[in-house]
């Protein structure tokens, strides 16, 4: 899965004091794009159908790359430290001095929307860059406090904003939700989303609410969306998915009663029960819904 990124090594511990040194990866992001560069010498990367969005079409094969501090710190005016992976320390930058702006086309860099980098080489870049996102979308969603208005400032220990005036502080939002996998014992419940970028195959998903339980939300959202009730909840894995800034609980269940789908037609596009002969998608070794149908395929419907 996308976390999967040994031997590197995710460090998350947040260092107040550090600086950038000329090798520092600088994380810059205008709306949904960021600034990029493709080893464009080894083709395009063909990326199954079935789990892929209509933003990763011609996805080059070569490594993607970032800018370094090195290059552009005459004009990085603010930054913040974000966390490193192997070696490579990663930072967001903020302002430019001056609002001035380099000639990224000019370095071979381009603005390119995040989602299309999922499938991307190294996977440990793409990995930082989804975090990434996920750090600085909370930072430009928490710059004023949302209690009295006044601008936010950095804590000095932790990752967590404070408000000078009402002392309110901000921790990283994480948003938990589930991704189901329901099963009647020889088929797998899959679905495709309605009105999304994603038109491979998924699973049932949805956000915890507040007040429920991981299972309760399983339970509920099932319900909601195919109209079937379950039984024998299991927990499977987890999955940080900073693309959407969640985090992601992967559960299996059977089903309890009978087959008939009611669909949520404002969800989805279709909603199916398919024998593993019938499922093609294969585990894409990012998402924790293409590891759950291929595992369910393997080795829950062999009875393993
Ligand atoms: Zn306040």
């Amino acid at each position: 899965m996308i976390q999967d990124i040994f031997p590197k090594i995710y460090d998350n511990n947040y260092y107040p004091e550090k600086e950038p040194d000329d090798n520092a990866v600088c994380m810059i992001f205008k709306e949904n794009n960021v600034v990029v560069a493709h080893d464009e010498s080894k083709g395009v990367k063909y990326i199954p159908q079935e789990s892929a969005s209509s933003l990763e079409m011609d996805v080059p094969a070569g490594d993607i790359s970032f800018p370094v501090y090195g290059q552009i710190k005459e004009y990085v005016g603010e930054y913040r430290y974000l966390f490193s992976v192997g070696d490579e320390e990663y930072y967001l930058v903020t302002h430019y001095k001056g609002e001035c702006e380099p000639d990224w086309t000019e370095m071979g860099y381009v603005y390119e929307h995040y989602k299309a980098l999922r499938h991307a080489s190294p996977k440990y870049k793409v990995f930082a860059l989804m975090t990434a996102y996920h750090l600085h979308c909370w930072y430009r969603d928490n710059t004023f406090c949302g209690r009295c208005g006044e601008r936010m400032f950095h804590d000095t220990r932790l990752r967590a904003l404070r408000c000078p005036e009402c002392g309110g502080i901000v921790f990283p939002r994480i948003s938990p939700a589930v991704i189901v996998g329901v099963h009647d014992g020889e088929r797998l419940l899959m679905t495709k989303y309605n009105g999304r970028d994603y038109k491979g195959y998924a699973l049932i998903a949805g956000f915890v609410e507040i007040g429920e339980s991981a299972e309760d939300t399983v339970r509920r959202e099932v319900f909601e969306e195919v109209g079937v009730h379950v039984k024998n909840v299991t927990y499977y894995g987890s999955q940080p998915w900073g693309m959407d800034g969640s985090f992601l609980l992967g559960y299996y269940a059977q089903l309890d009663g009978a087959a008939g789908i009611n669909m949520d037609r404002e969800e989805l596009s279709m909603a199916d029960w398919y024998t593993p002969q019938e499922i093609t998608v294969q585990d894409d070794d990012i998402s924790l819904t293409s590891r759950m149908i291929y595992n369910w395929k393997l080795h829950i419907a062999q009875g393993d």
